[in-house]
């Protein structure tokens, strides 16, 4: 056989094997999804109190839903979901976030996608409307991956993104909680009340205020995106930054494993990684996605920490851990041409 005989038989054998292979990927059995959660939740929430909060909740999984019906990005998607529950007042992001001790309201957000790894943060910003488009602009157009105080501001302001003087973010509710929290010096996570000798795991709020807002998505072209918005904790020290503005600690996105959004006592997470913990495990150790969030929630609980973790693994499993004992947490799901779920905060959600 002549050598160029051979040489296009090599290429047709070539070609067969590439379109084998990109049939495979087509086949791949994975299922668009969004999962976002909306913090945690005390132990006493009444199927009132969740039907109140159940609905920003669904509304924020339609956006996103949308999206990726659209043929839209999971980045595009989270980004949507999110800010449907920063302009929701019942949240701790956006509109309703926290205070610090010094009164002011001081946001932290972050986004990551899981196919290029780019990832955004915003700390401590105090006039971005949208927190987590601050993240999405450190992301898409700077070097960097977090950006604090003044400079998020400054930044936003400069590519038009809608700033707003701290009275916005004001709401009575977060105020009275500060003015508790300081009357009794504790900082509390929005599930906890001040004055309870147990703090950080008890919850009796005299209403379960909704918290710290996470969404993450994967779109049918299987890539995967989190993000994750808060005002923090109520009475933290002006200044303090938590988990939820960290890559790794409260977001996460890696298209070979999982994408993962945070809630919990941010200072406790930081030291765990978190998020990235949740990735660690599922790539190295178990691609059990539901294992690795648990795993993770109990280095939590270890170091004393409180709180939850939603994640999907690049298939479009979902995993779901809290820490449970004193705790329930907010979270929900839509699948392409499903209803969309918000599952009572109490109960253990699994497939
Ligand atoms: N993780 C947030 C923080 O520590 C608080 C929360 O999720 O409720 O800032």
């Amino acid at each position: 056989m002549k050598f160029s005989k051979i040489l296009v038989s090599a290429i047709v054998v070539a070609s067969s094997a590439l379109i084998l292979n990109a049939g495979d990927v087509k086949k791949k059995d994975f299922s668009p999804v969004i999962v976002i959660h909306g913090g945690t939740s005390g132990m006493d929430l009444t199927k009132e109190e969740f039907e109140i909060r159940r609905a920003p909740m669904e509304k924020a999984l339609l956006a996103g839903q949308k999206v990726l019906e659209e043929n839209g990005s999971a980045m595009d998607a989270v980004t949507a979901a999110i800010m449907v529950m920063e302009d929701d007042p019942n949240f701790n992001a956006g509109k309703g976030a926290v205070f610090t001790s010094d009164g002011f309201n001081e946001l932290d957000a972050s986004i990551m996608d899981g196919k290029t790894k780019k990832a955004g943060g915003v700390a401590m910003a105090r006039h971005i409307k949208n927190p987590i488009l601050g993240a999405r602009l450190v992301m898409d157009k700077t070097w960097h991956t977090l950006v604090a105080g003044e400079g998020a501001d400054k930044l936003a302001e400069k590519y038009g993104l809608e700033m707003v003087d701290q009275k916005y973010f004001y709401t009575d509710f977060r105020h009275d909680a500060l003015i508790k929290a300081k009357e009794k010096e504790q900082i509390l996570l929005d599930s906890e009340k001040a004055g309870d000798k147990k703090k950080i795991s008890m919850l009796m709020n005299e209403r379960p205020y909704l918290g710290t807002v996470g969404a993450i998505a994967l779109d049918k072209s299987g890539n995967l995106a989190a993000a994750t918005s808060t005002g923090g904790m109520t009475n933290k020290m002006t200044g303090r930054i938590g988990d939820s503005p960290i890559i790794g600690s409260g977001t996460y996105a890696d298209n070979d494993s999982v994408a993962v959004s945070c809630t919990g006592t941010g200072d406790i997470y930081m030291r765990v990684n978190a998020a990235h913990e949740v990735s660690a495990y599922y790539k190295y150790k178990d691609d059990n996605v539901q294992k690795a969030a648990e795993q993770t929630i109990d280095q939590i609980k270890h170091l004393g920490g409180t709180g939850g973790i939603i994640s999907i693994d690049k298939n479009g499993k979902t995993g779901f851990a809290w820490t449970k004992k004193d705790l329930g947490m907010y979270h929900g799901e839509a699948r392409l041409g499903e209803k969309p779920i918000v599952y009572w905060p109490l109960e253990t959600k699994n497939k």
